[in-house]
């Protein structure tokens, strides 16, 4: 049920926002904010009373929706009990949480250093894969994205990168697997996997082996467009990294904590790195907190060496309790299950049908909750239905398409070509189907623009 809302109440929070919030990767007199008055479950409405299914799940992160009840009353239990403390402490809230995420991670990653969010948690894990390896450079794929501090962005691919890329130094890039932008190279997923494995490995010898501390990878990249990694492919990665002493950090800031239908999308290809990075899901975005999974080599490294890093807020307690009760919540509710049999049941069956009748779709690719349409001008060139457009020009096409599904009642994930279908993974079948049929409507706007 939406409660009753006063329009006039929005507009005096959209003028105080125009007049003073300064928003992030955005042209400030271009962008347009909606006016949010609340969200639940799902869904979120406007100070009209309008309501939206949440098809991005806020930036990929409320993977039990909004307002859980369970989460909400952690919350204001750890409030009124603690509501803070410094990190030198040991704390309830703050070892449990540790305790149930080290229960879930893969192999022996079983410390976690804690951060307020995922740049930071990538930030402290190439430190730590530095120190650990007394080596300085760090590869990264180009089609990637891994948070918006100095190092992190500078390991991103994508092109935001290049606003502070003379802080690059150290970084190489490479990449890695593309099956549908790469087959000039190769035709199978077999071929495709065996391309970047070859061609990592030639750059690491290029590059000297032993100068290089870590290779970081989403285990699925998401914001650059959901490109499961053909079978294979992570292991490959896994090998050369054993072979040339080289730290294997994957990041599952977005994957993790049950998108892909597993607790971390490593477990999808059996794979275990020696530094896993997490935020978002892990206690959906309640209250901000990442951090940085430690396999036993490296943390020993740091036994008797004190490690060089460390934030005020490092283990919040308000962030701890909210995920000791979202990772109970999931445990509980099905959660990871639930995005594994509808994500193959209704949402995998639901888009590839879409992407026979609209001529827009280019491809389809996904798991679990974690889905990606990207939208082609012409099927056959696979020319991308928005030219790609670094200085962030008007996208008309893709506009297009945005308005008509936010009319037809779902707040879509828009990023240059592509939508992506990642709602929250406790969403219902009804849910689902609801954001299907409108993405059906939005894609007709996106059909108008193919040639
Ligand atoms: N790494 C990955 C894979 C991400 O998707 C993101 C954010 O989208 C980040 C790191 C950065 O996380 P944060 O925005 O919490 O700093």
């Amino acid at each position: 049920m939406t409660p009753q809302i006063d329009p006039r109440a929005g507009a005096a929070v959209k003028a105080a926002d125009r007049a003073h919030v300064f928003h992030s990767w955005s042209a400030q007199e271009l962008i347009d904010p909606l006016a949010v008055a609340g969200a639940e479950g799902s869904y979120f409405w406007d100070y009209d009373g309008k309501r939206y299914l949440d098809l991005t799940s806020g930036l990929v992160y409320t993977n039990i929706g909004y307002q859980h009840p369970k989460v909400v009353a952690a919350i204001q239990e750890q409030a009124a009990k603690l509501t803070t403390f410094a990190p030198a402490f040991a704390i309830e809230s703050r070892s449990e949480a540790a305790r149930l995420i080290a229960e879930r991670t893969p192999g022996d990653l079983d410390k976690i250093f804690f951060t307020n969010g995922g740049a930071d948690a990538v930030e402290h894990a190439v430190r730590m894969a530095r120190l650990h390896t007394g080596r300085t450079k760090v590869m990264s794929a180009y089609r990637s994205y891994h948070g918006g501090t100095q190092q992190a962005v500078n390991l991103t691919g994508d092109p935001r990168r290049w606003a502070s890329d003379s802080a690059s130094a150290g970084v190489v890039r490479f990449w890695a697997p593309f099956l549908y932008r790469s087959r000039f190279y190769a035709e199978t997923e077999e071929q495709e996997c065996a391309r970047a494995l070859e061609h990592l490995e030639t750059t690491i010898r290029f590059e000297g082996p032993a100068t290089i501390a870590a290779i970081i990878l989403e285990t699925v990249p998401g914001t650059a467009g959901i490109m499961v990694p053909p079978p294979g492919y992570l292991a490959g990665v896994r090998e050369i990294c054993d072979r040339y002493g080289i730290v294997f950090v994957l990041d599952e800031v977005m994957a993790g904590f049950g998108r892909t239908g597993e607790w971390f999308a490593a477990d999808l290809f059996g794979v275990v790195p020696d530094l896993m990075t997490f935020a978002k899901g892990v206690n959906s975005g309640y209250v901000p907190l990442g951090g940085v999974a430690i396999s036993g080599a490296i943390a020993d490294t740091f036994g008797k060496r004190p490690y060089p890093g460390g934030l005020t807020y490092s283990g919040h307690p308000l962030a701890c309790a909210a995920a000791v009760a979202t990772i109970n919540v999931m445990a509980e509710e099905g959660v990871v299950e639930n995005a594994r049999n509808l994500g193959a049941s209704v949402v995998e069956p639901g888009l590839r049908e879409l992407a026979e009748r609209h001529p827009s779709v280019g491809e389809v690719r996904g798991v679990g909750m974690f889905w990606a349409v990207e939208l082609v001008k012409n099927r056959e060139t696979r020319e991308p239905l928005v030219p790609y457009n670094a200085a962030g020009e008007a996208n008309a096409p893709m506009a297009a398409f945005a308005a008509a599904a936010k009319k037809a009642g779902v707040w879509p994930f828009v990023n240059m070509n592509r939508t992506h279908f990642v709602p929250p993974l406790n969403a219902t079948e009804a849910e689902l189907k609801e954001g299907l049929a409108a993405l059906d409507t939005a894609l007709s706007a996106a059909d108008a623009h193919t040639d």
